[in-house]
């Protein structure tokens, strides 16, 4: 849904433009450093970037999901780790009080989170629960008027620079899969919460990630996300089902990149005489990408709007996640192939990166195949009318 036409369009040439003049020409400096200059983040502030998906009446855009996927195409045109600056505050780092925090909860976190004052963070993952992700082992103990936390979290974006968790930890004893887990909000700082070094990566630098560990956490039981126990796990899948659409544009945006970049070289480099481009062989491999980047556009943008609805988008979220991310590692594929040497060589070219930044899109917020066992679950339960 698209609440005011021009407003949207402003807002999408705005950061069209950005990510245009501003970002592609940091892409090598933000490697290099493996960090997002705080000047950039200071614009991004400025900008409201941060509060892309944050309601209004805590200081955000409030932009639906069709708003949010039509600006998630143009931010994410730049290397992931600029886009990823913001991400976990309109993605999984926010979504959590979003969806489920009590008026206070929201009140205290979700301003200063839509102003950047705040990075959000969210810590699901586990050393023994990756795909398996109800087989969390971190528990969180109530005594008196808090939660004793304690274990570990795994592969967390932002954990480094994080200033809030939102953390899924098992608050029943005993309790197995998604029964008894419960979200809760942590603050830097809480004496017993620890984030490890970051880890090397094979790409998106400057996107940190790093485990977060808690040794007898202790934190106030009023930062229990919604006030229920038990309830963590469903808070959980309303965050991915948005955040799936979400990320499913954001595995767009690098494809629309990469193809254009690729379109440039081949139309510049010459050989046997003429423009690589002219070859019908390399007209293929855009002709297969932009069809491809269509699908992935089109596909988003319905299940965008369904959700917008009210619509229950749990297989259109799950079937976009999977094809955007596949389609998004096709397409790196092929820039490099059009670049040839040079699409290797990252003296020669920012396709090496994207190439290596993208991989990833197709292993976080569930890999490819717990996609496909989660799509043919739906189908398969819709056809047998169960
Ligand atoms: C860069 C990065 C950032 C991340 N950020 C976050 C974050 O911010 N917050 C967070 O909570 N997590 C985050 N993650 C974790 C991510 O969601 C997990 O890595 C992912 O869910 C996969 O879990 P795993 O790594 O344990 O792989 P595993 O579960 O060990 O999977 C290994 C392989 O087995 C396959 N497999 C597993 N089960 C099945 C099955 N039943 N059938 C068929 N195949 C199967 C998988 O598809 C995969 O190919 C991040 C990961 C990365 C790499």
């Amino acid at each position: 849904m698209i609440r005011n036409t021009e407003k949207l369009h402003n807002l999408l040439n705005d950061v069209r433009t950005y990510v245009r003049e501003r970002w592609h020409p940091l892409e090598n400096t933000v490697e290099e450093l493996d960090d997002v200059p705080e000047s950039i983040v200071d614009e991004l502030r400025e900008r409201g970037f941060f509060g892309w998906s944050i309601p209004e009446e805590y200081g955000g855009l409030g932009l639906t999901t069709e708003e949010l996927v039509l600006a998630a195409f143009e931010i994410s045109q730049a290397s992931v780790a600029l886009r990823a600056r913001v991400g976990t505050n309109t993605g999984i780092g926010s979504e959590a009080l979003v969806a489920d925090g009590t008026q206070i909860q929201k009140q205290r976190w979700l301003p200063l989170m839509a102003a950047g004052k705040l990075t959000g963070s969210l810590a699901l993952t586990e050393p023994e629960a990756g795909s398996e992700a109800t087989n969390v082992q971190t528990t969180a103990r109530l005594e008196g008027n808090h939660y004793i936390l304690n274990g570990q979290k795994r592969y967390i974006t932002n954990a480094p620079i994080a200033d809030v968790f939102t953390v899924v930890a098992r608050s029943e004893p005993n309790s197995k899969g998604s029964s008894g887990l419960s979200a809760f909000i942590v603050e830097r700082g809480t004496p017993g919460l620890r984030t490890g070094q970051a880890y090397k990566k094979m790409g998106q630098e400057g996107a940190p990630v790093s485990d977060v560990f808690f040794e007898d956490c202790r934190i106030p039981a009023e930062n229990l996300i919604g006030g229920q126990e038990g309830v963590g796990f469903k808070t959980i899948m309303k965050v991915l089902n948005k955040q799936r659409l979400h990320l499913a544009a954001l595995c767009t945006g690098p494809a629309i990149r990469m193809l254009d970049l690729a379109i440039d070289h081949t139309q510049k480099r010459q050989q046997f005489g003429q423009s690589v481009g002219n070859f019908q062989l390399i007209q293929a491999m855009v002709a297969d990408s932009q069809t491809e980047i269509y699908a992935s556009k089109s596909m988003i943008l319905e299940a965008a709007r369904a959700r917008d609805e009210g619509k229950d988008v749990s297989l259109s979220a799950s079937m976009c996640k999977y094809f955007a991310s596949e389609m998004c590692g096709r397409v790196a594929d092929r820039a490099v192939q059009m670049f040839g040497g040079a699409g290797y060589i990252s003296d020669f070219s920012t396709i090496e990166r994207y190439y290596r930044d993208v991989r990833a899109f197709r292993i976080y917020e569930g890999t490819s195949q717990i996609h496909q066992l989660n799509i043919a679950k739906l189908v398969l339960r819709n056809h047998s009318g169960l």
